[in-house]
This record gives structure tokens, C-alpha cells and sequence, in this order.
């Protein structure tokens, strides 16, 4: 049996940093306080929500309560443990989000008393993934009182949740599980295990799992099959740096040498480390630290936000975290022409740079990118009336700075890109349907866009 399976709490006492919920559930199951049917879970992935609605149900339900507790010995406990009783159902919403899914499992089968239980329970996990009509169709059924059925709704979003059902549960909010008792769970599970460990690792392994105690608990189980739960083996399995590379690192963009941090970006990559957990890593560690150098950290926490934003759209993690350190770099060199790449044609002409592509170049001042010449003032109008049109702020921006459109003739738009990441983003299917869509409804032609990369300098030579 997996460890998280062994360890999953099977009564009210053994879940972990939930007490303000589980006093009161208990005290509930004890009392007998049982005029409210309908419970509403909420909170974060991971902090125990379909656990308490599966020991609550059995709750409900034992023949030998055990100081609120569910015994999980008796006939009605070990039924729900074994799923061999009908009247408990546990249903995720996100398979049967339509109503007809919702009345063939639940709704049809509400009226009818419970068979071998004393209550039927259902439970629906992800709740808010139903349909409206689903929804509807659920609240005529939890409006009329059924003492014999009981609902348990489990959601990570409960703004999605009809108020209309809000207003029907009693609502439980689960409290993230912060490290200080993660890691002291994780260790209570090593010692039983007999597993060796060291503090350092299970913290490590707290922070990567981002307060879902199931993930914790999965990382030990499958890093125990090295012999013990070491830095060295957290970091090798998991592909994870130690708080001193993270320090290291952030203090070499300090430092604001180029060469020493592409460098060591490419060093990092090579050690196996991910570099998405990297990014992720080092906001953990600046939110961590952040009194300690405010302004610098505030600052260099976009360079990860940029990275954490781009980076399922781009199979190639050290060059994004050149691009987004580049930036930064010149941002904060306070390089007072730095300028979007744009409006750079007439330096690139008279001094072609050997830098990459990925540095930008100061230029002058002028700030409107439709000063540029060679470009048709109709296609700049579109593209104008594009940017205002998308949501997305990234995508706004790289239709301001890094997309043009060169022309639009027989229903096709003819779009250039000069940054990759950019044409990556713009290949999505959504993003570029969604543009084909607004393009359309601006000029009131059915309008298909056609995407070419042409690095910058030859996009510029080529307008002049
Ligand atoms: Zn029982």
C-alpha cells in the first residue's frame, strides 16, 4: 500500500491543521445537531476536503461513535470503507457536469430511502464544475428537506458555486497547511516508517508541495526507495535545488554580470534541476526573505513570474530565463534609452549589432511604435484596434512590441512576429482563433491569420 494511502486520515482527530472544522463536525456527530444536510468543503487542493466527507459519511453513519469519531469497525463503517453499500456515492464533477449525468446518479435516486444504511450520502467533489442547469436541477432537490439524504460538496472555487446553494450548506473553509506542521506530519510518518531523514529534505519536500499533504506524503514514499530522505536524494529525484543554489543565484543577478549568469543558468540546467521548480523556488524564497533586501527582491521576482507565465508554452527553459534576466538587467541598469525594440530600425541600419536576439536595444525617444516607417496605416489602425480589443496583458504586450501586421489581403492577415517567444504564445489554437475572431469583427471580413518569424533586424531592414 502507498504510504499516502496508509496515512490517509481515517477519523476527525488524525487530519492534520483542520481543528477549527473538526471540533465542530465531531461536536456535531456527538449532539446529534443534525438539522443542516447540506455541507460545503472548500479550500485549496491537497488540505483534506474529500478525506473529511468520506469520515464525516461514515460518521453519520457508525454504529459505534467514538467520541464523534467514526469507528470504522462496525458494519455501517467498513461498508463505506469497502464501497460496498449504494447509499454512499462520491461523484467528481468534473465527469458529470451535465444534468442528465446528475439526475441518472443522484437526483432520480434521492426519493428512495436508504438500503443499508441509516443515511444516503452524496458526495460531489469539485462541485463547481457543474452545469447551470445541473445546478438548478440539484437546488429543487437540497430544498426540500430529506432527512434521510445527506449532501457533501467539495469545491477549490467557491465563487463558482450559485450562491443560491452557498446559502444552503453549512460552509467549512480548509486552511492551507503551512510548513511548520507539514514537516513535523512528514516526520511522524518517517518514524513509523522507519525511515532515516533529514530535517532539511522533509522542509524541502513541505515547500515543493505547495500545502498538499497527499504530495508530501507521495515524495517521501517515492524518495524512500533510495535508502533515506536525504538533500542529496530529495534534490536528485525531485530535480530541486537547496536553499544555498537559490541564494547563490538570486545574489549573481544581484551582482548584474550577464556573462556569470547565463553561465550559471546553463550549469543549474545541466544538474538536472527543473527549471520551472527553480522559478517557482526562488518566489518561494523571496516571499521568504523579502524584508531583507525589499526593493531588489521585489524586482527580481517579475523575472520569475515572467518565467512561471511562459514557460508550458516554450519547451527551451534556459533560454527564457536569459530572455526574462535580460530584460530585467536592463530595466534596472536604468539604461535611460532603453526603448522598445520597435522603434530601433534606423540604429540597427547604421550599426548592425552581434548581439543576440534576445538583447534589446536602446533607441530613441520617440514613444509611438506607428512612426515606423513601411508600414501601411491601415494594418497599424487593426492592430491598434487588436490591442485594445485582447484581455490578456502579455498578449497585448507582445502585439505592442514584438507583432506587426504586414497586410491584410484576401481574407488573410499577415502577421509578422520577431520574438519567439511571442510566436509560440501566438501558434497557441485558442490565441490565434480568438484573434481571427476579433480581426474579423473589425474589419467585417472572415479573416484567417498567417504567422511568419523574421528575426528583428531583418523585420526592420525590411520596412526601410
Ligand atoms: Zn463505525
Amino acid at each position: 500500500m502507498s504510504l499516502a494511502n496508509k496515512y490517509r486520515p481515517n477519523t476527525f482527530d488524525k487530519i492534520i491543521w483542520q481543528d477549527h472544522i473538526t471540533h465542530i463536525l465531531k461536536a456535531q456527530m456527538k449532539n446529534e445537531q443534525r438539522n443542516n444536510h447540506n455541507y460545503l468543503l472548500f479550500g485549496p487542493r491537497g488540505t483534506g476536503k474529500t478525506t473529511a466527507a468520506r469520515i464525516l459519511s461514515k460518521a453519520i453513519n457508525c454504529l459505534d461513535l467514538q467520541d464523534g469519531n467514526p469507528c470504522n469497525q462496525c458494519a455501517n463503517c467498513s461498508t463505506i470503507n469497502k464501497w460496498q453499500t449504494f447509499d454512499y456515492v462520491e461523484i467528481d464533477a468534473a465527469s458529470y457536469t451535465g444534468v442528465d449525468n446528475i439526475r441518472e446518479e443522484i437526483l432520480d435516486k434521492v426519493p428512495y430511502p436508504p438500503t443499508q444504511l441509516k443515511k444516503k450520502i452524496y458526495v460531489i467533489d469539485e462541485v463547481h464544475m457543474l452545469s447551470k442547469s445541473a445546478f438548478n436541477a440539484l437546488l429543487k432537490t437540497i430544498e426540500e428537506p430529506n432527512s434521510a439524504v445527506w449532501f457533501i460538496f467539495a469545491t477549490t472555487e467557491i465563487h463558482k458555486v450559485p450562491e443560491t446553494i452557498v446559502s444552503r450548506c453549512q460552509v467549512f473553509n480548509f486552511k492551507k497547511i503551512l510548513k511548520e506542521t507539514m514537516t513535523p506530519h512528514l516526520q511522524n510518518i518517517c518514524n513509523l516508517e522507519w525511515l532515516s531523514f533529514e530535517d532539511e529534505a522533509l522542509n524541502l519536500i513541505s515547500d515543493i508541495s505547495e500545502w498538499c499533504v497527499r504530495d508530501a506524503v507521495k515524495y517521501v514514499d517515492q524518495i524512500s526507495v533510495f535508502g533515506s530522505i536525504s538533500m542529496e536524494n530529495v534534490s536528485n529525484f525531485l530535480g530541486i535545488a537547496g536553499e544555498a543554489m537559490i541564494k547563490d543565484f538570486l545574489e549573481l543577478i544581484k551582482s548584474k554580470d550577464r556573462e556569470a549568469i547565463f553561465k550559471k543558468i546553463d550549469e543549474i540546467h545541466d544538474q538536472w534541476i527543473d527549471l520551472l521548480q527553480f522559478a517557482k523556488q526562488n518566489i518561494m524564497y523571496i516571499d521568504k526573505n523579502i524584508m531583507s533586501d525589499i526593493d531588489f527582491f521585489i524586482s527580481v521576482s517579475e523575472i520569475f513570474s515572467e518565467i512561471i507565465a511562459t514557460a508550458k508554452y516554450y519547451p527551451y527553459p534556459t533560454i527564457l530565463y536569459k530572455i526574462a534576466i535580460n530584460k530585467f538587467l536592463w530595466q534596472n541598469n536604468q539604461v535611460v534609452n532603453y526603448q522598445e525594440p520597435v522603434k530601433q530600425e534606423n540604429k540597427i541600419k547604421e550599426n548592425k549589432t552581434e548581439e543576440s536576439v534576445v538583447t534589446e536595444t536602446p533607441i530613441s525617444e520617440e514613444k509611438n511604435q506607428n512612426e515606423a516607417p513601411g508600414v501601411e496605416s491601415k494594418e497599424k489602425e487593426i492592430l491598434n484596434q487588436l490591442i485594445e480589443k485582447v484581455e490578456s496583458k502579455t498578449l497585448k504586450d507582445s502585439l505592442r512590441d514584438h507583432i506587426f501586421i504586414k497586410n491584410i489581403s484576401d481574407w488573410k492577415a499577415y502577421f509578422v512576429v520577431i520574438n519567439k517567444i511571442a510566436e509560440i504564445a501566438l501558434n497557441r489554437d485558442d490565441t490565434k482563433s480568438n484573434l481571427e475572431e476579433m480581426i474579423s469583427e473589425i474589419v467585417w471580413e472572415n479573416i484567417t491569420i498567417d504567422i511568419q518569424f523574421q528575426s528583428k533586424e531583418d523585420y526592420f531592414s525590411s520596412i526601410l
